[in-house]
């Protein structure tokens, strides 16, 4: 009974963060090969095989980057390194491209707090920042390899 009580707030709470995604103007694609939030065509794709909990928390993420990618001036103040690896392909070994791309992502995951926050949603934060430290130190190693 108690999971399926927990299934049914959890489908509620991903639904919400759904309408939060079209409210803001953009799309969401949960049948995607990857995770990411494309602002050029203004769409959430997540993987296919994402459910539950992981696909609330990975909602939440990538809605933590569309929020950082609303406004481009802010964006491009913010993370100098990711604009110049958008104009040019050699500025994308760059240092501050890897340095700009791993601070994104540890502000997405904070966004994604916040706008838990803000739609009133339950979250297990203790588990939310678990889940996104496994994701962000993928960022760290490639961020800190040698090329
Ligand atoms: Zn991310």
């Amino acid at each position: 009974m108690v999971r399926g009580l927990k299934t049914t707030v959890m489908k509620e709470q991903i639904a919400r963060i759904i309408d939060y995604i079209y409210e803001s103007g953009w799309m969401v694609n949960l049948n995607s090969r990857r995770n990411e939030a494309d602002h050029f065509s203004k769409c959430i794709n997540i993987n296919y095989q994402t459910r539950g909990k992981k696909l609330y928390w990975t909602l939440l993420h990538e809605c933590g980057h569309m929020i950082i990618r609303s406004n481009p001036a802010t964006f491009m103040c913010r993370y100098p390194g990711i604009t110049a690896a958008l104009v040019s392909e050699k500025a994308a070994g760059y240092t501050n491209y890897r340095v700009d791309t791993v601070r994104e992502e540890f502000n997405a995951w904070d966004e994604g707090e916040k706008l838990a926050e803000q739609l009133g949603l339950e979250l297990d934060k203790k588990a939310y920042r678990k889940f996104g430290n496994t994701c962000l130190l993928s960022y760290i190693k490639w961020c800190t390899k040698n090329k």
